[in-house]
């Protein structure tokens, strides 16, 4: 926490210097690199790939770029992105399984050459327009769910695993290795560890056909301090060592990691402004508090209370009382928190600011439209890194 109350005591010092309109984003980028160096000491041989949709905003990207790390890009524009803040082609691994022949080609003549896939038809577009590059495929583990799953959207059974990995490498390309992702904000460490026992499966079957896979792609999903407690970096990590030791006796992979939240979320604040409190009758005890900040311009994650942001205000401290938490748009959906038992300080009034902590993560990326007339959540970004 001392760590996390130095990032939030920078960023305070910003805001309350500068005044930027609300609602806004701060990121502290010496905490994002601070971050990524914890990571990558912490599982030593690890290649750290940052998943850039958790926060996109260029000045992380180059940052990132400028101390070495290489990144994880979904889509054409995350690898302009990338390579406009300095990033090298083969720092850059194409992770999105769902692409275009189109996206392919453009990628490859970029100089991407590491790609995911996990059907047929992608992997027949890979052979055909990313030729000879290295290509992972994506299982569909059987692990506990995380607070944000994927669900069933990414991935494949085994089986189809090794079919298509043979396939691939009959077709020219270089058959990697595997990657999973356990969904992302994952609390259940067990998770990477039935993830790394379901690949080592594959890596067996597939030497048996003579395809040696190499490399092992854990993906993200490590967790961040909300309200409760997440387990850190240094825990999963030893369950993730474990794990290889027991089921890569004889030959480890080469590991991947693919963090995004882990590096990010900690480093950003939310500054949001009261816009109107109000009870609904006379009697509730509950009372109703409207930000100008919601759903649809940077707390996407409070969908179905998934995630659950800690807020704080100059006002901490005073009694407090239950309140529902609500975004300023015209839709019915925008309410953040009604069920999760969130208290304000009885004192809280309009004007004041809301605090909310934590959030570096999956909120300006997410707010990328403007609903309703409220425009994308501006980010800006402090630091020795960024020069001020
Ligand atoms: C989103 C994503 C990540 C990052 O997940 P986090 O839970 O933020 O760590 C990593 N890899 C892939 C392929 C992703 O889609």
């Amino acid at each position: 926490m001392a760590k996390q109350d130095a990032t939030l005591a920078r960023i305070r010092r910003f805001l309350d210097t500068n005044r930027p309109p609300t609602p806004c984003l701060v990121v502290d980028l010496d905490t994002v690199l601070a971050r990524y160096h914890e990571v990558r000491g912490r599982l030593p041989g690890g290649t750290v790939y940052y998943a850039v949709k958790a926060n996109p905003a260029p000045e992380v990207i180059r940052v990132l770029a400028e101390t070495g790390a290489q990144f994880d890009v979904a889509s054409t524009g995350e690898i302009d992105l990338c390579l406009a803040q300095g990033a090298k082609p083969e720092a850059l691994s194409y992770g999105n399984t769902v692409k275009k022949a189109s996206d392919i080609a453009y990628a490859y003549d970029r100089g991407v050459r590491r790609f995911s896939f996990d059907a047929e038809s992608d992997l027949d577009n890979l052979a055909r327009y990313a030729p000879r590059a290295s290509v992972y495929c994506r299982l569909l583990v059987e692990a506990p769910a995380s607070t944000t799953p994927f669900g069933r959207k990414f991935g494949c059974t085994p089986r189809i695993a090794v079919e298509l990995l043979r396939r691939g490498a009959e077709a020219g390309l270089d058959a990697a290795g595997l990657c999973f992702h356990v969904g992302s904000q994952q609390l259940n460490q067990e998770a990477w560890r039935a993830g790394i026992a379901q690949s080592s499966e594959v890596f067996t079957e597939l030497a048996r056909h003579g395809v040696r896979l190499r490399s092992l792609n854990l993906g993200g999903g490590f967790p961040t301090s909300y309200t409760t407690e997440a387990p850190g970096v240094t825990s999963i990590a030893g369950t993730i060592t474990d794990a290889v030791a027991e089921h890569f006796p004889a030959a480890p992979p080469e590991l991947l990691l693919e963090p995004g939240r882990a590096l990010v979320a900690e480093a950003g604040m939310i500054r949001s402004e009261v816009v109107v409190v109000s009870k609904k009758s006379t009697t509730d005890t509950t009372r109703w508090v409207y930000l100008d900040i919601g759903r649809y311009n940077g707390l996407a994650e409070t969908e179905g209370e998934a995630i659950t942001y800690r807020l704080s205000s100059d006002r901490d401290g005073d009694p407090d009382g239950p309140v529902i938490i609500a975004g300023p748009s015209c839709d019915g959906d925008d309410v953040l928190y009604q069920n999760s038992g969130y208290r304000l300080p009885l004192t809280l009034r309009v004007g004041d600011y809301l605090d909310i902590l934590a959030t570096g993560a999956y909120t300006a990326s997410y707010s990328s439209v403007c609903f309703n007339g409220f425009p994308p959540l501006p980010t800006y970004c402090i630091g020795e890194m960024a020069g001020g």
